[in-house]
């Protein structure tokens, strides 16, 4: 299995760096985790096959990891795609959605699309199966619009991969993340404690508690990617690949 980073940056295009959006492959899943609004450029650049993709976990209702949706499911009508696609997150994710494709392309709400698609409400600590992905959703806390907020833990091909979402500091993430073969997490900040997101400080300690095996950092403010290079942790780039 490999998972590469389409995007990891925030929602203020820190870095020149694309919106949160993850495409991990293997030999029977292949699917997204989050979708941010410039996620379509960002995988035409990096040259991704956008129909074999299966299903996207969307963690939040906010543009940078939602905002996408709309120009993917256009380009999936104008390409013709025939395969069926789950989109899949918190509560109100049907409304969401639909708001959100009306606000920008008028009408495309109610256009049929060419091929099935499943939209999928989830709830915190309960497992759902989507094909050979089972994905179990966290609560997380980041802020009063844009949620409800899901961390997830995400198990397929005998791999755990999880990721915070964006949320400042909860014990929730303990059990996303135990053990887990690949923690990708937030580090918006190196050690200034804000609300709602998490600074690096803080997550490392937590570490010991987490014992995941890898450790990716994401979703980084420039106050952060001033120190790449300085930092014991490894950190994702736009277009970068991990194999799992
Ligand atoms: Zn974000
Ligand atoms: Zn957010």
């Amino acid at each position: 299995m490999r998972l590469q980073f389409i995007g990891c940056g925030d929602a203020l295009g820190s870095g020149g760096r694309s919106n949160t959006c993850f495409h991990v492959t293997g030999e029977s899943v292949n699917f997204l985790i989050d979708c941010g609004a410039s996620s379509l450029p960002a995988m035409k650049r990096l040259d991704v096959v956008r129909d074999g993709i299966d299903l996207i976990l969307i963690t939040h209702f906010h543009g940078d990891h939602f905002g996408g949706l709309p120009f993917l499911l256009l380009d999936a009508q104008f390409t013709r795609r025939t395969r069926p696609l789950v989109i899949a997150g918190p509560q109100g994710i049907e409304t969401r959605l639909t708001q959100l494709m009306e606000v920008l392309f008028e009408h495309s709400s109610k256009t049929k699309p060419r091929f099935q698609l499943s939209v999928v409400a989830l709830d915190p600590e309960q497992s759902r199966s989507f094909g050979a992905v089972k994905v179990t959703p966290f609560s997380v806390v980041h802020g009063e619009s844009g949620g409800p907020f899901l961390a997830y833990r995400i198990e397929a091909e005998g791999r755990v991969i999880s990721y915070s979402a964006d949320t400042e500091w909860t014990d929730a993430l303990i059990p996303a993340a135990r053990g887990a073969d690949l923690f990708i997490a937030e580090a918006y900040y190196y050690d200034r404690i804000v609300k709602n997101h998490l600074s690096l400080k803080t997550l490392e300690a937590h570490l010991p508690d987490i014992n995941a095996k890898r450790l990716i950092l994401t979703h980084m403010s420039d106050d952060m990617l001033g120190r790449l290079g300085t930092l014991a942790y490894a950190t994702a780039s736009d277009g970068m690949v991990v194999e799992l």
